[in-house]
């Protein structure tokens, strides 16, 4: 599986590693574990995204190593990288501002992932939905290849597998993943510590904006579909920021009966956030897709173009449709 992806590592050695717009916890990990990983080859490698990390992730870049968000003066380190690795999305829409370069760049690229195919960006492609995570995949290499793992590393990946699994719970929690995590323990992580560092960092505004939002839910479905809706005035009223709304949406899921759970989020230029959760077979990519978006069967993501109420309409209307 790993053939090409050693090919380039060894045929090269000035390395950018990216991920999506939005970076998460297994896309940040992910790239700064095959970062590392690199380095420890004697390779020189950044990481580079077109947004910001959020705070949640900056302990698993001590070093500064993390380019996020990218300017105009950091494309250099694309325009003069022998090859580019795309981790956590092969879709170029999804890299953000950076992604132009990236396609013009005349570095190799390879692409590392676990979401649905959508398009190729190389045919250096290495696409997994069997795992529960990039983070996976990236272990899978870095062992693949004879390592070493870092504990830095282990963080990260232990960091992707953490979030992607929604802390081990969602139907991708596979034998692997916890045989993985298993070796990562053995690393050195601490998984108190990183839960801790991750999920319990929260605002007391963000917690007065997630009992306002909570108390606002609606259903649709007979009950099998829930919705959040938090809109820019609730956010600014609340002191919050947008992102403040990150994991809500798993409250829907918490209800007896639901089987979809939908949170919109107001963005500015007309625009609605919006991510689905499922159980079992309710396809909500299929959902997502529908409307323009994408990701898993049981969590997606769709930017829609309209007002909250157009959004609500569209998106509860073909969810149900899923059911
Ligand atoms: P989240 O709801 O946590 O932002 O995203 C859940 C999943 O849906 C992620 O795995 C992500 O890849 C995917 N996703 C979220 N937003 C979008 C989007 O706007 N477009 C696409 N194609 N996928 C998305
Ligand atoms: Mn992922």
């Amino acid at each position: 599986m790993w053939t090409e992806i050693e090919r380039v590592i060894d045929a090269n050695q000035k390395f950018v590693v990216t991920s999506h717009v939005n970076p998460d916890g297994d896309s940040i990990g992910s790239a700064l574990a095959l970062c590392e990983f690199l380095r420890a080859r004697g390779k020189e490698a950044v990481v580079m995204t077109s947004d910001e990390a959020p705070m949640v992730y900056r302990w698993l870049d001590p070093g500064g190593d993390m380019i996020s968000p990218a300017t105009e003066e950091d494309h250099h380190h694309i325009t003069s990288a022998d090859a580019v690795f795309i981790v956590d999305v092969n879709g170029w829409e999804r890299l953000g501002s950076i992604g132009e370069i990236i396609r013009d760049a005349a570095a190799v690229k390879a692409v590392i992932d676990h979401h649905p195919y959508r398009e190729e960006i190389t045919p250096i492609t290495v696409v997994d939905t069997s795992a529960c995570s990039t983070a996976e995949l990236i272990y899978d290499l870095i062992t693949s290849l004879g390592g070493p793992l870092s504990r830095r590393a282990a963080d990260g990946l232990y960091t992707g597998i953490l979030t992607d699994t929604g802390s081990f719970r969602f139907a991708n929690t596979s034998p692997v993943a916890h045989r993985i995590t298993s070796s990562l323990l053995d690393a050195g992580v601490e998984p108190a510590t990183v839960y801790d560092l991750v999920y319990n960092q929260n605002s007391e505004a963000r917690t007065r904006l997630m009992g306002k939002v909570l108390s606002g839910i609606s259903f649709a479905g007979n009950g099998q579909v829930s919705w959040l809706t938090v809109t820019r005035d609730m956010i600014a009223d609340a002191g919050t920021r947008p992102e403040d709304t990150s994991g809500f949406v798993d409250a829907a899921m918490t209800i007896a009966g639901v089987e979809i759970g939908i949170i919109f989020v107001e963005a500015p230029d007309n625009k609605v956030r919006i991510s689905l959760r499922s159980r079992g077979n309710k396809d909500v990519n299929k959902v997502a897709s529908n409307l323009g978006g994408g990701g898993h069967k049981n969590a997606s993501g769709v930017v829609f173009q309209g007002s909250i109420e157009e959004a609500v309409i569209a998106v509860t209307g073909e969810a149900v449709k899923a059911l």
